[in-house]
């Protein structure tokens, strides 16, 4: 029998700890010839009082252990990884080869100003293209992250504000939004306003007018939103905003769905943030590194967080301070190896394929939308752009639920999308597929939640009681996360 997908997820592998046998060592070196010395000079709470426990394993072991432990490590290199709202894209070699330059990867943040001519010309270079690509007139590259940049945006909007005397009180944020936009603005002192998005999934300018006042400082939009849907009223709701005096903010993670197609500064939008590691091919790395850039209009210039950097007759400078700056955000130079990437990326690309780049993500979003309109329930029926929303309400009526499905199709051999976001879609399955899924991939995925939804008819224990193919199967999340067992064994 042939099943669609791959393999389960492999899952087990003892700690490196567990494997420890006492005197086993990694190396063999010829005794060394430099003599012991005497650490009785050093104060005696400085000195370990017995060896520290490490654990003792051979070369082989060591190897064995970490390459098992990166093949258990799903990854975009070896499927579809269709985390919606995460932008899981192939991430090419050549910009990972750019990184490893040793000019760039070996270069201290230390260093002169003379001595980091490259990477600054290179940062001043990507801010350019990220302002051209967007629409905006300046750009930061330090922020480390995207909920970082919206920080840093925040920060910006609250400057701006007070530097005309008065920072405002509320921040305006549709209920589609990334959970980071109500956490930014609250950071940053301001009290949220929720606005339902309509029928449609979408914003109104006259939903926005409604609450608009001069209290307001700003309005949150991400755009394409959390579902996916073009939010085709931003040319007049900035305008909406912009009458009381405030300004908008566009959470850019979903740009992938943008490229060469909407440039959201001309759309009235005063500042929006990237996420590199979507959007522009930077690895998304287990928590991190990431970069978050922040583009704005000209009127939040004065506010840029510092360094700036300067070009003058061909040289980079670093402006250090600035008035009404909002200070650092990042030590050093932000995430500089993502930085690289992401230059490469667009370099590699050019317009034409960038724009591809989007084109190609909308496509195979509405392919599977369409491919799996009808076996699971779509909540919202416009046509979207990079990623789609379903729900478990079909597969509901035989119980089961969005974790169910999620947790079975790993035994098909994919990563589960993200589940239970959008929070106004109740059992969301939220799949973005990227534009660099081939189609075989994407049918067998098709297939493998086709397969699932009759499973949930027919042998409905099946998906209840999945993953069957894993190590180890259905997990009690929440008991793992309430009674953390923390082994340590020597
Ligand atoms: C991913 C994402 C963020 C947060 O970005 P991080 O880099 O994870 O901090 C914010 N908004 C939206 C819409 C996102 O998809």
């Amino acid at each position: 029998m042939t099943t669609p997908g791959t393999t389960g997820l492999i899952l087990e592998e003892p700690l490196l700890c567990e494997q420890s046998v006492k005197g086993r060592i990694g190396f063999s070196l010829p005794p060394s010839g430099v003599p012991e010395s005497n650490l009785s000079n050093l104060p005696k709470s400085l000195l370990r009082q017995k060896s520290a426990e490490l654990p003792e394993i051979s070369e082989v072991d060591g190897v064995r252990h970490f390459v098992r432990l990166s093949q258990q490590n799903y990854c975009k290199d070896a499927g579809l990884y269709p985390l919606g709202s995460c932008t899981m894209k192939y991430n090419p070699k050549t910009t990972e080869a750019a990184s490893k330059i040793p000019g760039f990867a070996n270069s201290h943040p230390l260093s002169t100003t003379e001595g980091m001519q490259g990477n600054l010309k290179l940062i001043y270079e990507l801010q350019e293209y990220l302002a051209e690509i967007s629409g905006m007139d300046f750009v930061t590259c330090w922020p480390a992250a995207g909920s970082h940049g919206e920080l840093t945006g925040m920060l910006m909007i609250r400057a701006f504000h007070e530097s005309k005397g008065n920072p405002r009180k509320k921040v305006i944020i549709p209920d589609s939004a990334h959970g980071t936009n109500p956490a930014s603005a609250a950071i940053c002192q301001y009290e949220v306003i929720t606005l339902p998005s309509n029928k449609e999934g979408i914003l109104t300018a006259d939903a926005v007018r409604e609450v608009m006042d001069e209290e307001v400082a700003a309005l949150m939009v991400t755009n394409p939103n959390t579902l996916g849907i073009f939010e085709e009223n931003i040319l007049e709701i900035c305008e909406v905003v912009h009458k009381k005096g405030g300004l908008v903010y566009c959470d850019g993670a979903n740009l992938n769905a943008l490229l060469g197609i909407v440039r959201l500064g001309e759309a009235g939008v005063d500042v929006l943030h990237f996420n590199l590691h979507k959007t522009f091919s930077t690895p998304h790395g287990g928590g991190g590194p990431g970069a978050g850039p922040v583009g704005i209009k000209k009127k939040l210039e004065p506010f840029l967080p510092t360094p700036l950097i300067i070009k003058e007759n061909g040289t980079f400078n670093l402006e250090w301070s600035r008035g009404q700056s909002i200070g650092r955000v990042k030590a050093y130079f932000g995430n500089f190896g993502m930085l690289v990437r992401a230059y490469t990326y667009i370099r590699e690309f050019g317009p034409e394929g960038l724009r591809r780049i989007s084109e190609m993500a909308v496509l195979n979003a509405n392919y599977i939308r369409k491919n799996l309109e009808g076996t699971y329930h779509l909540p919202y029926s416009k046509p979207v752009l990079h990623e789609c929303v379903f729900s478990d309400k079909l597969q509901k009526e035989h119980d089961i639920k969005t974790l169910d499905i999620a947790k079975r199709l790993m035994d098909y051999g994919f990563h589960p999308p993200t589940i239970y976001f959008p929070l106004i879609v109740p059992g969301a399955l939220m799949i973005e597929p990227t534009e660099s899924e081939p189609k075989a991939s994407l049918d067998q995925f098709i297939e493998a939640m086709k397969t699932i939804a009759k499973e949930c008819q027919d042998t409905p224990e099946i998906v209840k009681t999945a993953p069957h193919k894993t190590f180890r199967g259905r997990l009690d999340e929440v008991k793992a996360a309430r009674e953390l067992k923390l082994r340590w064994t020597t």
